[in-house]
């Protein structure tokens, strides 16, 4: 599978647009990564597509941050605190990740057990000084979805550079 290069904060931002577009307002998608790794900056590219344009910031402790949006409900999970999986099936999160909006979940791995399949995981690498992304689509959405991005991104770094794998 070949990645996608995103060399500086501006293309992460850029990537992340092209993907919210790409989703459609429907998705979950998770952002797998080391800290540092670009998943709050992606995130915020998503969000920009969406309308939003002020800060992001990482729901560290609340463990997930809304957004409502004018065509969307995004909700932006962040579970590195996150001390047992079923703390997800408390805090009411199957609802939030049930169809017609568009979740996005760093630190995955820390739901593991619980946390369904996603339409696209994503791994995020450092590549000082860019960042590495490749992804993974489970579901015939995340599929379309990357079809869909791969399009989005021709425009913005030429035809030839964007390739993914599929499950
Ligand atoms: P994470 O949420 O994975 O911990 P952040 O999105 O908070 O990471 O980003 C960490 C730092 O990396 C920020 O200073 C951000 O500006 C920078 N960064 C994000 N994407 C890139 C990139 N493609 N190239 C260079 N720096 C980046
Ligand atoms: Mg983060």
């Amino acid at each position: 599978m070949e990645d996608v290069i995103l060399p500086d904060e501006n293309a992460q931002v850029r990537f992340g647009e092209a993907l919210g577009e790409a989703l459609q307002g429907q998705g979950l998608v998770y952002l797998e990564g080391d800290l540092g790794a670009g998943k709050t900056t992606l995130t915020r590219g998503v969000l920009r597509a969406y309308g939003h344009t002020g800060a992001v910031k990482s729901p560290t402790y609340t463990l997930v941050e809304p957004y409502q949006l004018a065509r969307v409900t995004l909700y932006h999970f962040d579970l590195y605190r996150l001390g047992d999986p079923e703390e997800l099936e408390f805090m009411g999160a199957r609802d939030l990740l049930g169809e017609g909006n568009v979740s996005l979940v760093e630190w995955p791995g820390r739901g593991e057990g619980w946390l369904p399949l996603p339409d696209l995981w994503l791994h995020l690498g450092v590549m000082a000084p860019g960042r590495r992304v490749s992804m993974v689509a489970y579901s015939e959405h995340g599929k379309l979805t990357l079809q869909q991005l791969t399009e989005n991104l021709a425009y913005v770094y030429g035809p030839t550079k964007v390739s993914h794998g599929t499950s």
